[in-house]
């Protein structure tokens, strides 16, 4: 976004701060009549030292302090925090300046802190297990309200964030250069710097920003949704798959895989009677052992929906025959469910439950 000394002095006009690139910020200082190197200087208050308050940026000239005060650091406000019973996983309610609501979760597991970030409020893939589906697709988040979920979390919970995964509200690839242009100020070395590969990008399926994402070569990690052994099975669950068929979907990850040399993460919404007999582990075996990857299997946290978790019992029985399989398997029990926050029930009931 390119920055204009012309607007109105109306800050409602003016873009958040948090969400400019470095390249922005230049922009921006020269709008304002200062040398570009005074950018630099900006980008480094608020990505690294994460300060939100000009008048404490101090080697920013005070001429320059006055002019950035018409504008806004965070594009989000908190309205509500959630936490299970456990206090390991917190669920946050955000809002946009136009007073939508989106949904962020943080995860701790021993030195790990994991954020779950949002990309669109709503989702138009309508995954038929999903929460976030029943919303229906309202809009894309810009950079700033995907990257300011970040630092409104990290403050709030007065934890470092070490891993994020872009699986909240949306379909990062159906807001794919947003989503691109938070993941690489995450990873800014001169700003949050957060490595590579603790950034995970997960998506329905969208085979063209598949590939897209496989020629250009970015460097974050990508994790797939299958949820289905087979094409029919697939397409009952995700209706997607009708125009993304399961067997170009597959071909797309090979291609990924082979070119970036990168493991991919396959995530498996496991459903009682849908898509958990051991025919379905069989032909999963057979299928990934062709692909280097991952299989993470998520049981179904049930919401107001037909489908059901499967019983302990049943999942084991899923999981036996990857015993052997040659690539690793691993089963998110999902954290949060008390608070709705486990996988695929982000925006379930946010209006009830913060009311
Ligand atoms: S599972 Fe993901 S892609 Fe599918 S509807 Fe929900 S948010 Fe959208």
């Amino acid at each position: 976004m390119k920055f204009s000394i012309m607007r109105s002095l109306d800050t409602k006009q003016y873009p958040s701060l948090i969400g400019q690139s470095v390249e922005d910020l230049e922009s921006l200082s020269i709008a304002l009549g200062q040398p570009s190197f005074r950018g630099r200087q900006l980008f480094d208050w608020i990505y690294r030292k994460k300060v939100d308050d000009f008048t404490k940026m101090t080697d920013l000239p005070k001429s320059l302090q006055e002019k950035l005060k018409v504008y806004s650091l965070h594009p989000l406000k908190i309205l509500n925090t959630n936490s299970s019973s456990s206090k390991k996983t917190q669920k946050y309610l955000l809002t946009t300046k136009k007073g939508m609501t989106i949904e962020s979760v943080l995860m701790r597991k021993k030195n790990r802190a994991t954020i779950c970030l949002s990309t669109q409020v709503g989702c138009a893939v309508d995954c038929s297990f999903c929460a976030t589906a029943k919303m229906g697709f309202v809009k894309n988040l810009s950079v700033g309200e995907i990257i300011d979920q970040y630092f409104q979390l990290e403050r709030l919970s007065d934890t470092k964030i070490t891993n994020v995964v872009f699986m909240g509200m949306g379909e990062p690839f159906l807001n794919y250069k947003n989503s691109i242009a938070a993941a690489k100020l995450l990873n800014h070395e001169k700003g949050i710097n957060l490595g590579a590969r603790r950034i995970t990008i997960s998506t329905a399926g969208i085979i063209g920003k598949i590939k897209k994402f496989t020629k250009e070569k970015h460097p974050f990690r990508l994790a797939i949704s299958l949820n289905g052994s087979n094409h029919d099975q697939r397409l009952k669950i995700m209706p997607i798959t009708k125009n993304q068929t399961f067997q170009n979907l597959l071909e797309a990850i090979k291609v990924y895989t082979n070119q970036s040399r990168k493991r991919i993460t396959i995530e498996y919404v496991l459903i009682e009677g849908i898509n958990n007999s051991k025919k379905d582990s069989l032909k999963l075996i057979e299928i990934l052992s062709q692909i280097k990857c991952k299989l993470n299997v998520i049981p179904y946290n049930e919401i107001d929906s037909v489908y059901k978790r499967p019983s302990e019992e049943g999942i084991h029985v899923f999981l036996n025959p990857f015993k052997n399989a040659p690539f690793p398997v691993t089963v998110r029990w999902s954290k949060g469910q008390d608070i709705d926050a486990g996988c695929g029930q982000l925006a379930t009931n946010i209006n009830e439950q913060y009311r």
